[in-house]
């Protein structure tokens, strides 16, 4: 009777929501399911965060509407963490927009940008809310592929001169979900250089920005040379503090983009819970060893990880940066067949590559969200198939 808007009809499958349901359906038979599927941080938020909020909570003034686009406070310390972590300088008044996790801009951006029948670039394999939203805003998505060969790095010389001219905006997003790529300095320069002769807004995602392994801390796109004439990048909380639930994030950058992802927030949302704020701005500004402490365990479950695929014969390539190991599937398999072979006789919960885009096809990604022991336990299940070479 109440039909869906073209606009609905055109969003892609969610295809986490079916992974989901099957992970459930194994658990309530009573099976151990080692879930590594979903990207959904399995730490708690360090304490002196939780802390904060609970003590801001008490605060009445907080139990009313948040200001419009965020307390200063919050935007404030948004600029000091740019410049304490990158160098950056961030101007809180019209360089950050808050906003409800950065899933939120990610798909907002989009309608932002683009009319109907404009293109965009994005990454294949990619998070799918870049796809979500220009969807949503009936625009052309150009996707350019990540390849192995390229590091998952786009080659911009081989994206065809008329999507470059095409295109207003493009999704980049480095530490790489899924494929567990970082990007260099130079990259984000020459990135700069063809935004600027193609006049793209770049939005870089750098939801993965704190979580770099060997000692190597991931490049923000903002601290190349005139990044804020051409784009802005999109920082979460939810995975640098382990704050998914708390849904807060933020976008900085050019002012004119920052000025239209408030503008279409000021229709949708009053800003986020006073205390939350509260709290994000204690995460931005007081101690960081949590961080620290994040990054080691990643790396320590990376390192087991690898060690465990390789000793059950998998010829895998180690995580440079984010939670996410990009593993090679088998010959013989599509990696929706072997997703389904180690989630059925296995019990074990991976993401098939084909879910992030054609060219993930032949890869699934792990996530490192649980102890070194279950990603152990995991690959020695998958080694029991008997379907890796030794
Ligand atoms: N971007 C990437 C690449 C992600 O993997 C995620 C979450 O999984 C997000 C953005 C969204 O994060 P949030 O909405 O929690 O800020």
């Amino acid at each position: 009777r109440f039909e869906q808007s073209e606009a609905l009809k055109r969003l892609p499958e969610q295809f986490f929501a079916s992974l989901v349901g099957k992970t459930q359906a194994l658990k309530r038979e009573g099976h151990d399911v080692i879930n590594l599927g979903q990207g959904n941080p399995d730490q708690p938020t360090p304490d002196h965060i939780v802390k904060a909020m609970q003590q801001a909570a008490e605060n009445p003034d907080y139990h009313k509407y948040s200001p419009f686009r965020g307390h200063q406070f919050l935007k404030e310390a948004v600029a000091k963490f740019y410049k304490r972590e990158y160098g950056v300088d961030v101007d809180p008044e019209t360089e950050v927009a808050v906003l409800f996790g950065t899933k939120t801009g990610l798909v907002e951006i989009s309608q932002c940008l683009l009319n109907a029948g404009d293109s965009a670039l994005l990454p294949d394999p990619g998070y799918p809310d870049y796809m979500s939203g220009i969807a949503l805003a009936d625009a052309k998505p150009h996707f350019f592929p990540l390849l192995e060969k390229n590091h998952f790095l786009p080659d911009y010389d081989a994206i065809s001169d008329e999507a470059l001219n095409l295109s207003k905006l493009m999704f980049l997003n480095y530490p790489n979900n899924p494929t567990s790529a970082v990007a260099t300095r130079e990259f984000f320069d020459e990135t700069v250089s063809v935004a600027n002769k193609h006049n793209i807004c770049v939005v870089h995602d750098f939801a993965y920005g704190a979580i770099g392994f060997d000692g190597k801390k991931p490049t923000s796109f903002l601290e190349s040379e005139g990044a804020k004439d051409v784009g802005i990048e999109m920082y979460t909380l939810s995975k640098t503090y382990n704050m998914a639930g708390w849904r807060v994030g933020f976008a900085v950058g050019n002012s004119s983009v920052i000025e239209s992802l408030n503008l279409i927030q000021d229709h949708l949302y009053v800003s986020l819970f006073g205390a939350v704020q509260e709290a994000a701005a204690e995460a931005l500004l007081g101690v960081q060893s949590a961080v620290d402490m994040l990054v080691e365990t990643y790396e320590t479950r990376r390192n087991a990880l690898v060690k465990a695929a390789r000793s059950i014969g998998w010829d895998v390539t180690g995580p440079k940066g984010t939670f996410f190991a990009w593993f090679k599937v088998p010959d013989g398999y599509t990696s929706e067949q072997f997703a389904d072979l180690l989630l059925n006789e296995a019990h074990v919960v991976v993401a098939p590559g084909k879910g992030f885009g054609e060219t993930g096809e032949g890869y699934v990604r792990i996530g490192l969200l649980d102890e070194p022991e279950r990603l152990e336990e995991a690959m020695e299940r998958v080694g029991r198939l008997g379907v890796l070479k030794k």
